[in-house]
């Protein structure tokens, strides 16, 4: 049972359900099976005109009596067995989104969002039908076709039943094979309709390149080429269902022919009666379904297997990062931080990020990080919220290695702004208060105060209540980039990280946020990372890195006065400045 292992939970809580479910779809089997018996007795009494108009009222009355209870126990086996595997399907999503929310940074890097969507759509559905129609048809295929084969031979004849069963197996087998096909098929006409949609929505979001290249032409046929490929898979997936319905139509009707041809011999010869060749043939009607459902569930328990066997991969996948036996039972540490020979080479990586790296920085100052693209200033960042492990040299915070730390009091610690001021499609208000859903509205405010962004705020029609994201307003870059740091500030945390946050401001802009935030980093220890001089020049200390290497190190002040590369880059930005006060 080691392959279901994650639902065992789940089937502790719904066993009764399905054993019950399962009971009344056996009951309704059963109700099924007295139908044929009652048109063959009444066909027999009427040839023998022994059948009085009463009685035809009764038998008819009988028969849509079970019909009725046939109506009724059919919702109770849905609502029971199929009901449950949708409840299964409820739980099970669940249950995959929170252990993905719990791993590691690492692991999105290397499972494409598209794959994992995958699994939370099209493995967890086949899980869904395995527990759902599959038990239904693994139910009917047994039961049904045992007791109906059963009933004909005891109660009609053994000979003619096999027969006249010759054509059946065929049923099964049909459905086996093109239901196979069929699956084959639909998967791609699922991924050529992805790939459509794909293109569509990068058509879409891309519609100022496409536009300023003049390239709407050429996007339209490449569209229309998509649209062809999936139109050719749907074709595909039509022809094969095209084939199967007949053949499966068929192949009974060769069964009646046998019945017709051989059971009207045996009633004329008066082996049978008229009405046990009625009942036969009702029983025949009855084993259609049976058979084909013999066919199907065989693929239906492979594919959820096959589902079930991935999603236990990512179930069983643990968090890189997560607290252990040497966590530290803390609920606070000091905002200090010191890296102490640090290097760190990403997963996979050849070369490191960092290198050596030995930085001490007291509560309450400021450390500045400059460098060229890739020296590894993110990097220090990362590592700082623990999304990746410490394993060569240390951090330090408080004294503590960040090892020992429980993680969720570091991250709840440190304030963090990224690169790329990542908003969510929702409220601006809900955005800030990220942190805590809970955060009083005047918390909210003060933080949109500090970050200027609170006169932008105000100048929407629905303000703090406006909706970022598709349906929503679209922020302008520098708008974004206070909101994200409204949102790290209204968490009120003892260490801010600002990730190259700043870059994308103009100067001007850029001198006012500084302003505001060197109230917020007064008292706090934090971390900017810049490319720009006049982001870092107020730092208490700057670190230069290249190649994951600290190169210079020092105050404003001292770096320039050692005319290495920061003072090269700090008169290249003076002079950008001086041409642009020209212009
Ligand atoms: P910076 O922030 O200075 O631009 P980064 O810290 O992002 O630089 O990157 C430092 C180096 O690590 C670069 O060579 C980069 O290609 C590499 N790197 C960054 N992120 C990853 C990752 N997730 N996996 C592997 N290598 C990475």
């Amino acid at each position: 049972m080691g392959k279901f292992k994650h639902i065992e939970d789940f089937f502790k809580k719904y066993k009764w359900k399905y054993i019950l479910g399962i009971f009344v779809l056996l009951f309704v089997d059963g109700l099924q099976l007295i139908t044929p018996k009652i048109l063959g007795y009444v066909t027999d009494a009427l040839s023998a005109h022994t059948l009085s108009m009463k009685e035809i009222f009764f038998y008819a009355f009988l028969i849509v009596l079970i019909a009725v209870f046939i109506a009724i126990f059919r919702y109770l086996w849905r609502m029971l067995i199929i009901g449950s595997s949708r409840q299964l399907e409820f739980w099970l999503r669940n249950k995959l989104f929170s252990h993905l929310e719990k791993l590691s940074l690492n692991y999105f890097y290397h499972n494409k969002t598209g794959d994992l969507m995958a699994h939370a759509t099209n493995d967890i559905n086949a899980v869904r039908m395995a527990f759902g129609m599959g038990v239904v048809m693994m139910t009917d295929a047994i039961f049904l076709t045992a007791s109906t084969i059963i009933i004909m031979m005891v109660s009609i004849d053994i000979k003619f039943t096999l027969i006249a069963l010759i054509p059946f197996p065929f049923v099964a087998l049909i459905v086996t094979f093109f239901g196979k096909l069929i699956q084959k098929r639909f998967k791609r006409v699922q991924e050529t309709f992805s790939s459509l949609t794909d293109k569509a929505q990068e058509s879409f979001s891309g519609i100022r390149v496409i536009k300023s290249f003049v390239q709407e032409e050429s996007e339209i046929n490449n569209f229309a080429k998509a649209n062809e490929i999936n139109l050719q898979a749907n074709m595909n997936l039509v022809k094969v269902w095209g084939a199967m319905s007949p053949l499966v139509i068929f192949l009974p009707t060769l069964s009646f022919v046998i019945t017709l041809y051989y059971g009207g011999t045996l009633v004329i010869d008066k082996v049978i009666s008229l009405g046990q060749l009625v009942s036969f043939i009702s029983y025949l009607e009855l084993l259609t379904w049976p058979m084909m459902a013999i066919g199907h569930v065989i693929n239906v328990l492979q594919r959820g297997i096959a589902s079930m066997t991935r999603i236990n991969e990512i179930l069983d996948t643990e968090p890189e990062i997560h607290d252990d036996d040497n966590t530290l039972d803390i609920d606070n540490f000091e905002e200090s931080i010191e890296f102490r020979n640090l290097s760190f080479t990403y997963p996979g990586a050849k070369v490191p990020a960092l290198s050596d790296i030995n930085i001490k920085l007291e509560k309450g100052k400021t450390l500045a990080v400059i460098g060229k693209t890739g020296s590894g200033k993110s990097t220090l960042a990362n590592l700082l919220l623990r999304l990746y492990n410490v394993e060569e040299g240390s951090i330090l915070l408080g004294g503590y290695d960040i090892n020992k730390i429980p993680i969720d009091l570091l991250r709840r610690k440190i304030g963090y702004v990224p690169q790329d001021n990542f908003l969510f499609s929702c409220s601006i208000r809900d955005n800030i208060a990220f942190a805590d859903e809970n955060m009083p509205f005047e918390k909210i405010e003060e933080a949109a105060k500090i970050t200027s962004v609170h006169d932008d705020i105000i100048g929407f029609p629905n303000k703090f209540d406006t909706q970022l994201g598709e349906r929503g307003v679209t922020l302008s870059g520098g708008q974004k980039q206070r909101v994200s740091i409204a949102r790290a500030i209204a968490k009120n945390p003892g260490i801010m990280i600002f990730d190259d946050c700043l870059s994308a401001v103009d100067t001007k802009t850029e001198e006012k946020m500084l302003s505001n935030l060197k109230e917020v980093t007064k008292d706090r220890t934090s971390i900017i990372i810049a490319h720009r001089i006049s982001t870092v020049k107020h730092a208490d200390e700057i670190i230069v890195l290249d190649e994951g290497r600290i190169i210079e190190r020092g105050t404003h002040d001292e770096l320039v006065a050692l005319g290495g590369y920061y003072s090269s880059i700090y008169h290249k930005q003076l002079l950008e400045e001086k041409i642009a006060g020209q212009e």
